[in-house]
């Protein structure tokens, strides 16, 4: 029978998600929508001690800003829930005991500087620091190497316990991943797992089992740092009598650095001057601030389309892909088996080619927020907004560039000297006199009739063109750069170009 698709993506609230969480998140997404299955969130949570307040809304928020919908999860609810494990705690310990029952687990009750001792007894050249494994369990302190009288003895005194997996000597352990084809481990390369902590709680191992099952998860599609885990899984499966149940194993390969060097990190992001994670994140212990990719100005549509070709191509010359075209599009088969550098610059380009793509309405919609944030007093037509926004939307990367990068569009701009002393000395005050009455009589309609207009005038005074086009260029704009002229005296307006030209001859003079 086909099992339906039901897959996960289970994160640990042990801070903001990073880019390669959401490429995870987001290719679950891919696969479940694309078989018609289910998309899941599970909050990981039974490490007490790596909790941090504020990350499992910040994984939650992150998701919903991409567009990665849930059908299951702590908000959405679902049939089988709960989906955070902190509120399954009660579940676990009976298949901690029924693996202890059926002697493929036992109770350890070493304690750290035990561990520690054995790790420097044992130590050789060869084995630097030994295992708790097959080697060594039958000199440590639990109920495989001990009498029965010294367990009761313990237990009696109420020694803290954990429960460790029992896992074979020299057995092969082999699984299909749907990346990497036939995995093969040998069982004497793993150590004994604790699957149950002393504070009550399973470790990831064992409660990421259980889920998967209860949950009936079909496929699990993870990080390729959990393939050295999944033997012990495997192992787990099997040991639990679910060994038909055992989800397809996909594990997706590392995002790197831009260089190739290396897993990409947050260190490399501040370095480099990039966002690594998707949202701001304040670090409520050290209150370091990170940038996101929202705050930096991405559309989500963008981000996830850069986020899905890191470690995936749809194997056709199409990059700009919508969420249902990634959906369409999307198959296991063509995620690379090696890792994906990551590349700023083409984030960048894949946002400017988002913009390109905005209706006026959301354009227009964006638009406005960044103003209200930038001019919170002034009150501009949404006709002109969009005009302005229309003028610069092929050359901006992000919306915000609007109020960072052009504000001469809604307020004068000041003339620093740097910029005055670009303007040809052949400009002067008796042209610009001139220039503001033959401006006062233009009609300014046609940018292409005000261009040869001017361009005539200026003949006319005997100025250089290329001198009298930056000179109005600076009056306006306040800098060499932005849309051509006569564009932009048709968006503001004969009386603000006025203005600005008598602005700016009156700063040359002072
Ligand atoms: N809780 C693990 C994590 O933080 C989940 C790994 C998995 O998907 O099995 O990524």
């Amino acid at each position: 029978m086909i099992r339906p698709v039901r897959v996960r993506f289970a994160p640990s609230p042990t801070g903001p998600l990073h880019l390669g969480g959401v490429r995870t998140a987001l290719y679950n997404y891919l696969f479940a929508k694309k078989m018609n299955g289910k998309f899941i969130l599970r909050i990981e949570d039974t490490d007490q001690n790596r909790f941090v307040p504020g990350a499992e809304k910040y994984i939650m928020d992150a998701l919903n800003w991409a567009g990665l919908t849930l059908d299951e999860g702590i908000e959405q609810g679902g049939k089988y829930g709960p989906y955070r494990q902190s509120d399954r705690k009660q579940l676990y310990k009976q298949y901690a005991d029924q693996l202890v029952e059926s002697g493929h687990a036992y109770i350890a009750f070493d304690s750290k500087e035990e561990i520690e001792a054995m790790k420097t007894a044992f130590a050789s050249p060869e084995n630097p620091s030994p295992s708790y494994n097959f080697e060594t369990r039958l000199k440590m302190k639990n109920t495989i190497a001990l009498d029965k009288h010294s367990i009761e003895e313990l237990q009696k005194n109420n020694t803290p316990f954990v429960i460790r997996i029992k896992v074979p000597k020299n057995e092969e352990i082999r699984f299909e991943d749907e990346i990497r084809g036939t995995v093969i481990f040998n069982s004497s390369q793993l150590d004994d797992k604790v699957i149950f902590k002393s504070d009550g709680m399973p470790t990831y191992h064992l409660a990421n089992i259980v889920d998967d099952y209860l949950m009936e998860i079909s496929h699990v599609i993870r990080g390729e740092e959990w393939l050295p885990s999944t033997p012990i899984h495997v192992l787990l499966y099997q040991y639990l009598g679910w060994a038909d149940k055992m989800p397809q194993f996909a594990h997706l390969p590392l995002i790197l650095k831009p260089d190739g060097n290396g897993k990409l990190s947050k260190r490399d992001g501040d370095r480099l001057g990039f966002p690594v994670f998707p949202l701001n994140w304040e670090n409520p212990e050290t209150n370091e601030h990170s940038e996101g990719f929202r705050e930096r100005g991405f559309l989500p549509e963008a981000f996830t389309n850069m986020l899905a070709f890191l470690g995936w191509n749809s194997g056709t010359e199409q990059e700009i892909f919508s969420l249902n075209e990634l959906v369409d599009a999307f198959s296991i088969e063509k995620i690379s088996h090696s890792g994906a550098k990551f590349n700023f610059e083409k984030a960048l380009w894949f946002n400017e080619q988002y913009i390109k793509k905005l209706s006026d309405s959301h354009f227009l919609d964006l638009l406005k927020v960044e103003l209200s944030k930038t001019f919170p007093q002034k009150q501009f037509t949404d006709d002109y907004v969009l005009k302005a926004g229309n003028l610069i939307k092929e050359r901006i990367v992000f919306v915000k560039d609007i109020t960072e990068k052009s504000k001469y569009l809604f307020e004068n701009p000041n003339y620093g000297n740097d910029i005055l002393q670009k303007i040809s000395p052949t400009i002067t005050n008796v042209f610009s006199e001139k220039l503001l009455s033959h401006i006062g009589n233009l009609p300014f309609n046609s940018a292409q009739e005000l261009e040869s207009n001017l361009k005539q005038f200026a003949e006319n005074e005997q100025v250089k063109i290329g001198d009298f086009m930056k000179f109005m260029r600076i009056c306006i704009v306040g800098e060499l750069s932005g849309p051509t002229v006569p564009d932009l005296m048709i968006l503001l307006g004969k009386e603000t170009v006025c203005n600005r030209i008598t602005n700016c001859s009156n700063s040359i003079t002072q």
